[in-house]
């Protein structure tokens, strides 16, 4: 059974020429913090491939279709520069890829709603990586507001970037209040929103956010956040259908094990952790086909 993996990143070749020196140039310092870091041992964090590289990648893991998401961006222009490179990526291989398009609603009401009509007209068939918390704005922002009740009526869902309040510091590491993904999703019923990293496990400790059925989760960067235990405490409290295989490459997940990023060892982990054909594939085409 192939695999879906719903939380991909991937930037054009002038970022990917010299991260660091493109994210001074346009004021993008803590994207700059966790994606252009060094561990101690002096290893990268995260790769920056190719769309090529990618697709390579997924052939050799079995990965028949990858959801490439947007960053969450402190600067609206890069917002849009990041969705029309994602356009042109889902023209080029509509078999392959899917894309999310980032906003910042900071910039205001006109022109996140008219990025987000440009970005639909492009293909794009979602909306994320957001994080109110790191890029500068409210939950309770009136535009975010208007962005997610466009995105229900467009049926379009709405990943959101979650830590862990009792997960382990990293350099550049945002809180971000559980309370505050509960609340929105209460506020917005007809809008579904997937909660990255596992949603920094809110189903596990909020009856009531277990309850609402517009919340998905996606397993991004797991192995670097939880033991693989993991996929069974989620499977045994929530109702199937509800997470979705996501790798996050091309963050190097394993960097005890592995000194690039790959994905076939998570989709491994995800097997023998007992991840059925739902969370590989069906739960995304679900929640994208909706
Ligand atoms: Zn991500």
């Amino acid at each position: 059974m192939q695999v879906i993996d719903s939380h991909v990143h991937l930037y054009p070749p002038d970022l990917n020429a010299d991260p660091a020196a493109w994210a001074a140039l346009r004021g993008e310092t803590h994207w700059a913090k966790l994606c252009t870091r060094r561990r101690k041992d002096g290893t990268a964090v995260q790769g920056f491939p190719s769309v090529e590289e990618l697709l390579r990648e997924m052939d050799r893991a079995g990965v028949e279709r990858a959801v490439l998401l947007g960053w969450y961006w402190e600067q609206a222009e890069t917002c849009a520069w990041q969705n029309r490179f994602y356009g042109r990526c889902v023209q080029q291989h509509p078999d392959r890829l899917l894309a999310y398009a980032t906003l910042h609603p900071g910039a205001g009401h006109w022109p996140t709603l008219g990025e987000m009509h440009r970005a639909r007209d492009e293909g794009l068939v979602g909306i994320g990586e957001l994080s109110p918390h790191s890029q500068g704005y409210g939950v309770d922002d009136p535009v975010l507001r208007e962005v997610l009740t466009l995105a229900a009526d467009w049926k379009m869902p709405v990943n959101f970037h979650v830590t862990d309040p009792a997960g382990r510091d990293y350099p550049g590491r945002v809180a971000t209040p559980l309370g505050d993904f509960a609340r929105l999703a209460q506020a917005f019923p007809k809008t579904k929103f997937t909660l990255a990293h596992w949603g920094g496990l809110l189903p596990l400790v909020d009856r009531e956010a277990r309850e609402l059925s517009n919340l998905y989760y996606d397993t991004a960067a797991s192995p670097l956040l939880y033991e693989s235990d993991i996929w069974g405490r989620f499977a045994a409290a929530l109702p199937p259908g509800r997470v979705l295989f996501g790798s996050d490459y091309p963050l190097n997940v394993y960097p005890q094990l592995a000194v690039a990023p790959e994905m076939t060892r998570l989709i491994a982990e995800a097997r023998a952790a007992g991840a059925g054909d739902g969370v590989m594939r069906e739960n995304a085409l679900r929640l994208m086909t909706r």
